[in-house]
């Protein structure tokens, strides 16, 4: 057997590889990220600390991830899902109005292109009704992505890969996608979905403390956090149920679309545990969850 390894890094193998080149791990767990306002990722408050935590315990008691994917609210496709397939994502500032020091920002992770494009032909399910196209010039890493991944793996060598949100999919097929995710878990995976239980942009109230929000946004909160609790996650496919507090909590559900891909990768009896189980500006839950982390 000829030994490549002088030649090549770990991560170019992986990216030369594809799946096979992920190693059997034991599970790594399955998180779900409130991400909230972009300044986050810049900001020294609770939830950037508590990224930095995150990453920190993560690497302590699972070992460094060979692969990030990533399910950013911020990547609709209109027909398709897709998989980022570029070697060396760019970073996407895709936002207005905010500080110089938000734009200079950039997270310089590694794709990994072969894995994206085997991982494509994998999840072509008929369930799903649609193949898995990669991309590989038009996207890269959304502020979803990298305002999280940023303070929890800084020296962005962990290589990251996207998927899409097609957000003219019933739900329940986003998480059916996600239980497609699963077995990747096992071979040293970190599923990210990056998004928010409660996200209405237009009722926000700068300067409200993050104990402080409307009622339907702590009913809609309430609600999808005893789900998750009670291990009913399926059940959260069927948000649009709770009718007005539903419309109220996510006027679009691009941001709540990432729970359930996390949540759909989650095995039977996997418990939760919450942080950050607090609000931005009244009307975004910044609650996340992490399962598989007993
Ligand atoms: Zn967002």
């Amino acid at each position: 057997m000829t030994d490549t390894t002088a030649f090549h890094s770990p991560d170019q193998l992986a990216a030369a590889a594809g799946l096979a080149s992920l190693k059997a791990s034991p599970r790594m767990p399955v998180l779900f990220l409130g991400h909230g306002s972009p300044m986050n990722a810049i900001e020294d408050n609770e939830y950037r600390r508590s990224w930095q935590a995150l990453g920190e315990t993560l690497l302590a008691r699972h070992g460094r991830p060979q692969m990030i994917l990533c399910i950013s609210a911020h990547w609709l496709t209109r027909h398709e899902w897709a998989l980022t397939g570029m070697a060396e994502p760019r970073t996407i500032h895709d936002f207005g109005g905010f500080p110089q020091e938000l734009f200079a920002q950039q997270y310089p992770a590694p794709g990994a292109p072969a894995v994206a494009r085997e991982l494509a032909a994998r999840l072509d399910a008929p369930a799903l009704d649609r193949p898995v196209l990669v991309d590989e010039s038009e996207w890269g890493l959304d502020h979803g992505t990298w305002s999280v991944l940023k303070p929890m793996f800084p020296g962005a060598d962990i290589p990251v890969v996207q998927l899409s949100l097609v957000y003219s999919r019933p739900a329940a097929e986003h998480f059916a996608l996600g239980q497609q995710l699963q077995a990747l878990r096992e071979q040293g995976v970190l599923i990210v979905g990056s998004g928010n239980i409660v996200h209405n942009l237009r009722a926000m109230q700068p300067g409200a403390a993050p104990n402080q929000a409307y009622d339907w946004a702590i009913e809609f909160d309430q609600h999808v956090a005893g789900r998750i609790e009670a291990g009913n996650l399926q059940a959260l496919a069927r948000f649009q149920e709770l009718g007005r507090v539903a419309q109220m909590a996510h006027p679009t559900f691009d941001h709540y679309l990432p729970l359930l891909h996390a949540a759909g990768a989650v095995h039977e009896g996997e418990a939760p545990r919450f942080f950050n189980g607090d609000f931005q500006m009244a009307a975004i839950s910044m609650r996340s969850a992490i399962w598989g982390d007993a």
